[in-house]
C-alpha cells in the first residue's frame, strides 16, 4: 500500500509580489509567504513604514525587497510588472474603504474606493497572469476581498459593491485562465483589528453589531489570514480556482 503524500506548503523557490504590504493583513500575508521560502517584493505606496517590514523581516533571515506602488496607478503597476514580473504568486492586499450612507456618497469618494479595490486589482491580475502565462508559470493570485463580498453591511454600499465586483471578476478570470493553470481566488475576512478598521472599532454601536453577528464570538486577528494565504499560494490548493475562502467566524452563516 502507498499512502497519499501530503503537498508541501514550502515555497522555496518561488517570487511573491504583495500590495499594500506595510501593515495588516498585507504584512501578514508577506511574512507567511517570506517565512515559508518565497522571496517577497513588498509593495505598497509610500516607503517609509515598508522599508521598515522589511528590515525585520531580512533580519529573521527571510528573502524579501520593498517596492513603492500605488494600486490606482495604472501605469505605475505596468511599470513593476515589466521591471519585476513573472511571479509566481500574487497577493492583492491593499483596499480602501470611505464608509457612509448611500445617499451621502461622493463620486470621488466612490471612485477613490473603486479605483483601489477593483480597477487595480483588475489590471494587476490581468497583466500579472498574462506574464505568467508567457513565462509558461502555473501562478496562483489571491485578492484579499471581503465578507462584504458576500453580504451587505450598514453604510457599506461602496465598500460592498467593490468587493461583490472583485468576488465576480475573480470567477470569470478563473474560467480565462484556468487552461494555463493560473489560479485566482479571494479571501474573505470578517472584521480584524487594522489600520483600516479603526473608525468601526471606535464606535460602540458597530462593535454591538460586529459582536452580535460574529458566532465564534471574537473579532479576527491577522494571524487568522496566515494560513489561508499559505494555502492558496501553496501547490496544497492546486485544485482551487474562482473560489472565495471565507474567514468570517461564521458571520455569514445565516
Ligand atoms: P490596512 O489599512 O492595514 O492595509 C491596507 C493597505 O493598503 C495599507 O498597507 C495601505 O497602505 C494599502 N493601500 C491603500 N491604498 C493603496 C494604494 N492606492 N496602493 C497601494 N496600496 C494601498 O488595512 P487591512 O485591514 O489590512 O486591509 C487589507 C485588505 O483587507 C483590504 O483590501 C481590505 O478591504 C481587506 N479587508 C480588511 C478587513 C478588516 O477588517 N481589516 C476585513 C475584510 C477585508
Amino acid at each position: 500500500m502507498t499512502l497519499p503524500k501530503t503537498p508541501s506548503m514550502k515555497l522555496s523557490g518561488k517570487r511573491a509580489l504583495v500590495t499594500g504590504a506595510s501593515s495588516g493583513i498585507g504584512q501578514g500575508c508577506a511574512v507567511a509567504l517570506a517565512e515559508a521560502g518565497a522571496h517577497v517584493v513588498c509593495s505598497a505606496r509610500g516607503l517609509e513604514r515598508l522599508d521598515a517590514t522589511v528590515a525585520e523581516m531580512t533580519a529573521l533571515g527571510w528573502s524579501a525587497e520593498a517596492l513603492a506602488l500605488d494600486v490606482s496607478d495604472l501605469e505605475a503597476i505596468q511599470g513593476v510588472l515589466t521591471e519585476q514580473a513573472p511571479f509566481d504568486i500574487v497577493v492583492n492586499a491593499a483596499g480602501y474603504a470611505k464608509h457612509g450612507p448611500a445617499f451621502d456618497t461622493a463620486p470621488e469618494d466612490f471612485d477613490a474606493v473603486m479605483n483601489i479595490n477593483l480597477r487595480g486589482a483588475y489590471f494587476l491580475s490581468a497583466w500579472a497572469a498574462k506574464s505568467m502565462q508567457d513565462a509558461g508559470i502555473e501562478g496562483s493570485i489571491i485578492h484579499i476581498s471581503s465578507q462584504m463580498g458576500h453580504v451587505g453591511g450598514i453604510d457599506r454600499a461602496v465598500y460592498c459593491a467593490s468587493k461583490f465586483g472583485l468576488e465576480g471578476m475573480v470567477k470569470a478570470m478563473a474560467i480565462e485562465w484556468g487552461k494555463s493553470r493560473i489560479r485566482i481566488n479571494t479571501i474573505c475576512p470578517t472584521f480584524i483589528r487594522t489600520p483600516l478598521t479603526e473608525p468601526t472599532f471606535a464606535d460602540p454601536a458597530r462593535v454591538a453589531w460586529i459582536e452580535e453577528k460574529i458566532k465564534l464570538g471574537r473579532t479576527g486577528t491577522v494571524e487568522d489570514i496566515m494560513g489561508a494565504v499559505l494555502y492558496l499560494a501553496s501547490p496544497a490548493s492546486s485544485l482551487v480556482t474562482g473560489s472565495s475562502m471565507l474567514i468570517d467566524g461564521g458571520w455569514t452563516a445565516d
